[in-house]
């Protein structure tokens, strides 16, 4: 998102993401299994591609491997030993973090106590606690590449410094990471382009994203509770995560669940319905000026989704043709502008895919279970947390009736009289008893353009039943 304001404020944008491939955890997975570093990162680097682009996140054009830059990192590692900011000891080369006096100005914390660092398991080597590994020394087991300080392997800070300077000059406009990464790792980044680059800013803008909470913890792998987009995106419509991931300020934390995301999905119902009611109305998509002066304050995606809202509700109200017009321009621009409501509403409320059969089953027979009961509220919410996966349910005086958005196949089977049509949503129905002339009567409609579960709800009250598939 903040890559298209820039291209849109100042055109060509150099955009880059790295990959940081040398790395211990995959060191060590590469050994266990037995196989080149390459294949694992070649799988976790496909996997989060295919991840960001199944959030709508487009692609950077920069994508440097530190595995194509070790000339780069060893070059700055002796740039910054001549120039007294890193010192060789046992085959390591450490970062003396005293003589850096920026050291700890982006977290805003105390140099001293940096310098003292942990004070847990400090490796003999070291000068100051606080001092980190720019090198060090590979078994040959282990990936490894000739120095001047034997053969060894880049510490991970080092090797996004000289990626940037590689690609992007020595000092760049905006950096942006996970908050968790401010300290150490781009504290240390700082420390080590501003010595090597003689004391050149390294980055002018910093953008921390907040974490995502989880049940009142941080997300996180050491916490065993990381929901991966991976197994996200089969449960829910990636546009719908995308649409619960920017209803926060992206400095704050959001408090990550299921209802989140299956407000997102409701909310995104409502949006989607006014522009299906709007589909007749010519308009492109212009972003508003209002939303362009929200993203501009610190790109605002709360207020931009607000104003969102309001273009919404006055695109419901509105009567006149040009009025009809102008909102669904401003509308679809609004969304635009967040990577969202850019599909064909059809398309979009067809994505029943997403809820698993039993599922469907099971919210389908509890639902009847309260209105037995007489919980009508309950009833109701279940009917709601069905339409928000697109099936829409409608009581007759005895019989309940799914719509679903469309339909792929209809067997009909004349021994049995059992007329069974599957959905796009992947459900499939059988209706028991269905005469032949009845069934030679619906075929016919629906080859005049009638939808056909409309007339077969039309034509006959009918019993629905799950099929086991
Ligand atoms: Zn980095």
């Amino acid at each position: 998102m903040l890559a298209d304001v820039l291209r849109r404020r100042y055109g060509e944008l150099a955009y880059a993401r790295n990959i940081t491939d040398i790395d211990d955890k995959i060191n060590n997975a590469a050994r266990e299994r037995g196989v080149p570093i390459s294949e694992i990162t070649g799988r976790f680097t496909a996997a989060y591609l295919d991840d960001m682009a199944a959030l709508g996140v487009k692609p950077q054009n920069i994508q440097p491997e530190a595995t194509a830059h070790v000339p780069q990192i060893i070059a700055m590692i002796q740039r910054l030993i001549d120039a007294g900011h890193a010192y060789e000891a046992e085959g390591h080369v450490l970062f003396a973090v005293g003589t850096f006096a920026g050291y700890g100005k982006l977290s805003r914390r105390d140099p001293e106590e940096l310098l003292a660092g942990a004070r847990i398991d400090v490796a003999p080597y070291k000068r100051d606690a606080g001092d980190f590994v720019l090198w060090k020394p590979s078994t040959d087991d282990l990936p490894g590449w000739d120095s001047p300080w034997g053969r060894g392997r880049p510490g991970w800070h080092i090797e996004c410094s000289a990626m940037a300077a590689a690609h992007l000059g020595e000092t760049i406009d905006i950096h942006a990471g996970g908050v968790d990464l401010q300290f150490p790792h781009h504290e240390n980044e700082i420390a080590q382009s501003e010595c090597a680059h003689g004391g050149k800013i390294f980055a002018r803008y910093w953008l921390h994203n907040g974490m995502l909470n989880f049940g009142g913890a941080k997300m996180a792998k050491s916490v065993g509770n990381i929901q991966r987009v991976h197994d996200l995106v089969k449960q829910y419509p990636p546009e719908a995560l995308r649409f619960a991931l920017l209803s926060a300020h992206y400095r704050q934390p959001l408090e990550w669940s299921d209802g989140l995301i299956e407000q997102s999905v409701r909310t995104l119902d409502r949006l989607y319905g006014t522009l299906r009611d709007l589909a007749d109305v010519e308009a492109d998509a212009a972003i508003p000026a209002s939303v362009e002066a929200s993203l501009d304050d610190d790109l605002n995606t709360p207020q931009v989704m607000a104003e969102i809202a309001r273009i919404a509700g006055d695109a419901r109200k509105a009567e006149s043709a040009s009025d009809k017009a102008r909102l669904k321009s401003e509308l679809l621009g609004a969304g635009l502008a967040l990577g969202l409501l850019q599909q064909e509403p059809a398309a979009w409320f067809a994505r029943g895919a997403n809820i698993q059969d039993a599922q469907l089953e099971n919210l389908i027979q509890q639902r009847a279970e309260a209105k037995q009961a007489r919980d009508f509220a309950r009833a109701d919410a279940i009917r709601d947390q069905l339409a928000a996966f697109g099936v829409t349910l409608k009581d007759t005086p005895t019989k309940v009736v799914v719509q679903s958005s469309g339909i792929i196949s209809v067997g009909y089977d004349a021994q049995s009289k059992i007329l069974e049509i599957e959905f796009e949503s992947g459900a499939v129905y059988k209706y028991f008893d269905v005469s032949p002339d009845l069934h030679a009567g619906l075929i016919n409609a629906a080859s005049k353009g009638a939808y056909f579960a409309d007339h077969l709800r039309w034509a006959f009250d009918y019993e629905m039943v799950r099929s086991s598939r």
